[in-house]
This record gives C-alpha cells, sequence and structure tokens, in this order.
C-alpha cells in the first residue's frame, strides 16, 4: 500500500495516478491531551490499526487527482531523523577528492564514522520543496532510499532488523557544504524532503536492490541501486540500535551515491525509484535567506 499525507494533514492511499481520501481512519489513532506526548509517531506506531479501517474506507473514499494534491512528508511527528554518511564506495571515492565536497574534513568511512542525526524541524514533503538558506555557499542533493521504522527496539539483529520497518520512502538529504557539523549542516529547515509517499513493506519486501536516479532541470545527475550500499537497510538498523531505541517513525536515511551536485534557487530536482516511484521537488530561495 502506498500511503500519502497530503493537503490539509488528509491522509491518502495512492492508486495509479489517483489519491483515495482516507482521512476518517485517523479517528482510530488515540488522541492525546496530557503532557508529556509520546515520543514515537502515531500513525506509525498505529499503522496496522489505521490500514484495517483504511480498507474498510477505501471503496467509498473520494478520489483526487494526484496533480492536485500537496504533498506532506508521509510521517509527520518523526521521533529522529537517523542518517547514514558515506556509504557507497564511489560517493566515498568523490567527497575525498572533491574539495568543494570535504572543505578539509575528514571523509572517514562509515564503518569507522557511523551514523549521525539531522533535526526534525528539517522534515518537509515532497511539495513543499527545498529553500535554500545560505545561497552563498553550495547546496547540494543527495538522493537516498529512507527507511521508516515501525517498531521499536534496541540491539535489533541483522536477521530481524527489516521486520522493524513499516515501509520505505524516497529521501533527499539536502546538504550545505562547509566545515561544520554534518548534523549542522544538513538539518535546515526543509533540508530532510521524504515522500512522495511510504511504500509500506509488505509491497516492497527487498530494499537491496532499488534502481534509482536524480535529475537536476531534466539532466542526470545520480543513478545507482541499493545493492551497492556500503552497509545495507538492516546493517544500518542493526547498528544504530546498538547505540539507541529505535522507535516507530523514525526515519532512516541510508546514504546517497556518487554524482551529488549543487542545485540554485529557480531548479526543479526530479528522483525515481524503482518500487516506490517518482517524484519532483523545486528548489527556491528561502524568505529568510542570508
Ligand atoms: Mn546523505
Amino acid at each position: 500500500m502506498k500511503i500519502c499525507r497530503f493537503d490539509d494533514n488528509r491522509l491518502g492511499v495512492l492508486q495509479g495516478d489517483a489519491v483515495r481520501d482516507v482521512t476518517a481512519a485517523l479517528d482510530v489513532l488515540p488522541t492525546y491531551n496530557t503532557y508529556p506526548l509520546p515520543t514515537v509517531d502515531p500513525l506509525i506506531a498505529h499503522l496496522d490499526k489505521v490500514r484495517g479501517r483504511i480498507d474498510e474506507l477505501l471503496p467509498d473514499a473520494p478520489q483526487l487527482a494526484l496533480s492536485q494534491v500537496s504533498l506532506l512528508s508521509p510521517v509527520a511527528n518523526p521521533g529522529k531523523i537517523i542518517a547514514a554518511p558515506v556509504n557507497y564506495l564511489k560517493h566515498l571515492d568523490e567527497a575525498r577528492t572533491d574539495s568543494q565536497i570535504h572543505h578539509q574534513n575528514a571523509i572517514l568511512e562509515i564503518q569507522k564514522i557511523g551514523v549521525f542525526l539531522k533535526a526534525t524541524s528539517s522534515l518537509c514533503g515532497v511539495s513543499a520543496g527545498v529553500d535554500i538558506q545560505h545561497p552563498d555557499r553550495r547546496n547540494d542533493h543527495e538522493a537516498e532510499l529512507v527507511a521508516v521504522i515501525g517498531k521499536t527496539g534496541r540491539n535489533i539483529r541483522r536477521e530481524d532488523a527489516l521486520s522493524h520497518v513499516a515501509g520505505y520512502c524516497i529521501g533527499l538529504d539536502m546538504t550545505t557544504r562547509g566545515p561544520e557539523e554534518r548534523s549542522l549542516r544538513k538539518s535546515i529547515d526543509s533540508y530532510s524532503v521524504v515522500g512522495p509517499w511510504m511504500v509500506t513493506s509488505d509491497e516492497l519486501a527487498d530494499p537491496a536492490s532499488l534502481d534509482f536516479s536524480l535529475w537536476v532541470n531534466g539532466e542526470l545527475r545520480q543513478k545507482a541501486n541499493t545493492r551497492d550500499l556500503i552497509i545495507d537497510v538492516a546493517g544500518l538498523i542493526e547498528y544504530a540500535s546498538s547505540f539507541y531505541s529505535l522507535q516507530p517513525g523514525d526515519l532512516l536515511f541510508t546514504g546517497t551515491p556518487e554524482g551529488v551536485g549543487p542545485v540554485a534557487p529557480g531548479d526543479t530536482i526530479a528522483v525515481e525509484m524503482r518500487g516506490i516511484g517518482r517524484t519532483e521537488v523545486a528548489v527556491r530561495l528561502s524568505p529568510t535567506a542570508g
């Protein structure tokens, strides 16, 4: 099932070029009117229940054209956004070779450097577009497979790891190049684009051989396959969960392949990933750029 969030926090199921409005399925979620709020994403934490209600609603669900809706991040409230740096060998090579990418930072292998976190305030859907905050610096696209964690776990074994995934999305790990920590440069508002929808893991059982490509204004920039990940999805879950608990709604950016490059306001980024779909993201100048 391809589940999306759209327009004014509505819930949808993608069927071909149509979005079926199943917002009423959100009624099965618990309401939270006491402090503190849970640290999990409620939609993902209760996805089985929501899907049961979706199945009941679908036959009569209103239909909208995909082209007419504004797509939000499929997960609204992730507890954390985890990201894998330099997780494709050819990207490691280009990052070490190009001073505009490494900025005198030591580019270490992922086995040594581990994973990092992006601020949840950087999350947005594909229709919101990317707002360039520092136009005087190089701002790069990084197309990545994103796994949505579906259930809580710590020290998850590799062989169990994919059973902890609720679904998969396309991600853009947007990056301002420079000397600062990754977690700062990659956490600018709108620099974690996730979408266009989440394909549930029962429909996309094997994330290990997905072709994907990224174009800027129609020019092919990145073309790769997830089989070339240095640490694959299961390995990343095993690794990350050996440090912190993974919880429903946590997002895992799995790393970008070679071909990263700059974008500027006015550009359009297109990304296509087998098993998920194709989407376009506009790049604009942030109204608060400076
Ligand atoms: Mn990345």
